[in-house]
């Protein structure tokens, strides 16, 4: 951190706290935050913080993103895909040809164009190469056929990085991403948000494609057969923003426990005098200062690009797994009332159990993290 970090860590927990958490209950209602929020997160500058002023972003590093990522988490604000946003941009700024980051990411950082990444299927979800979405060249389109499961931001997505096989006979050299536009996009269809166990203001769903007429203009980095390798290059950056959600949501639980463990009182005492609480506390302190020591860490050697696939596996799946653990101490120690969903506490527990599987789940991190050690 410094000056500037601080004054923009500053200025977006003010906008979340001034302009996201009002409507909070409302979004969790309604299972998203609808299009409105996304456009004054981008009039305030801060979407894309990491792409350059070129191509419409704030010209900053992933310091920059990474605060607006914890501080969402700090705030129980999972509904704001923002993650996934700036995971879309990225396959456009690192893989997209010239035309097509011109084309997309300004309209991205406004907040006028939602990102989404369309990669999981019913059939394929760590499988990822068993994808059956197909897109097949017919002129100087791609006609896609095919459905996609648990998509984040999926019902406001205006772009999608669509996860599509050009070959359907070959696995990994047979996958491609097209950048979709969904407005007015004939065949294209969102089905229900789903209903989950947290995240109630995201607005996951199910997208599904019946000969749907994609330019061939818009496949991501002009050539076929490169997908499976975009993806995977970019997982280092999408697995620390995951592991920064888990250390921004330890440390707004901690906080608030902290506070309300000195407010409750029981037997003539607040909880704050009993061991245990005081053990918990420290506890749970000692563990979110182990994770944002690494993920701080980790966050610096995506900045200069030095994070390798295994260090970003370790960061996802062991803050993951620790978010749980805090979360779960923290709601025991607000007794009946971390159960109940007006505390936060209550609703960073649910919202915590999903970290442990997307973005590639915690077995699959341990599989990546033992493949870059053993021999087989
Ligand atoms: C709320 C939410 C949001 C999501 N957002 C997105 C999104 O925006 N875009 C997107 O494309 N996807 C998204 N996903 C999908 C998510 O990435 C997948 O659910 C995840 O990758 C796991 O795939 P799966 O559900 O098919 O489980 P499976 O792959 O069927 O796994 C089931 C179990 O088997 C284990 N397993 C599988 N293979 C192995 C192996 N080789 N070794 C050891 N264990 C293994 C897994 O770890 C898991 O425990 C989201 C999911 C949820 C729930």
């Amino acid at each position: 951190m410094d000056e500037e970090l601080a004054l923009f860590r500053h200025t977006v927990a003010r906008f979340i706290g001034a302009e996201m958490t009002p409507h909070d209950a409302e979004w969790r209602e309604q299972h998203h935050v609808g299009a409105d929020i996304w456009r004054r997160a981008g009039q305030l500058g801060l979407l894309c913080a990491d792409i350059p002023a070129q191509y419409g972003g704030m010209g900053g590093t992933f310091r920059h993103e990474a605060i607006l990522h914890e501080e969402l988490a700090r705030a129980g604000m999972t509904g704001f895909g923002s993650g996934v946003h700036s995971i879309c941009a990225h396959y456009l700024l690192n893989h997209g040809q010239e035309e097509q980051k011109q084309r997309w990411l300004p309209r991205m950082a406004q907040g006028e164009l939602i990102g989404a990444i369309a990669m999981t299927e019913p059939g394929a979800g760590s499988d990822l190469q068993a994808i059956r979405t197909r897109a097949l060249r017919d002129g100087d389109d791609y006609i896609v056929n095919g459905s996609k499961l648990f998509i984040t931001n999926g019902y406001l997505a205006g772009l999608l990085a669509l996860a599509v096989k050009t070959d359907p006979a070959q696995r990994a050299r047979g996958i491609s991403i097209l950048m979709v536009e969904t407005k007015n996009l004939a065949g294209y269809r969102v089905g229900r948000i789903l209903d989950k166990m947290g995240m109630k203001s995201q607005d996951t769903a199910e997208l599904f494609f019946e000969d749907v007429r994609v330019p061939a203009s818009n496949l991501l980095g002009g050539e076929p057969g490169n997908g499976f390798a975009q993806m995977m290059s970019d997982l280092p950056y999408e697995r620390v923003i995951v592991a920064l959600a888990a250390v921004g949501a330890m440390e707004g639980a901690i906080e608030a426990t902290v506070r309300y463990v000195q407010e409750r009182q029981a037997f003539g005492h607040a909880l704050a005098e009993f061991q245990n609480a005081r053990f918990k506390i420290a506890e749970v302190a000692t563990i979110a200062k182990i994770a944002r020591t690494f993920v701080d860490d980790c966050v610096a050697r995506v900045a200069e690009g030095t994070l390798d696939t295994a260090t970003a596996s370790m960061a996802k799946w062991w803050t993951t797994d620790m978010q749980q653990q805090v979360l779960d101490e923290c709601v025991q120690l607000h007794g009946g009332y971390g159960y109940m969903n007006e505390y936060l506490v209550c609703r960073m527990f649910a919202d915590a159990r999903v970290q442990r599987i997307y973005g590639g789940t915690n077995e699959i991190m341990k599989e990546l993290i033992a493949r870059s050690l053993l021999q087989r």
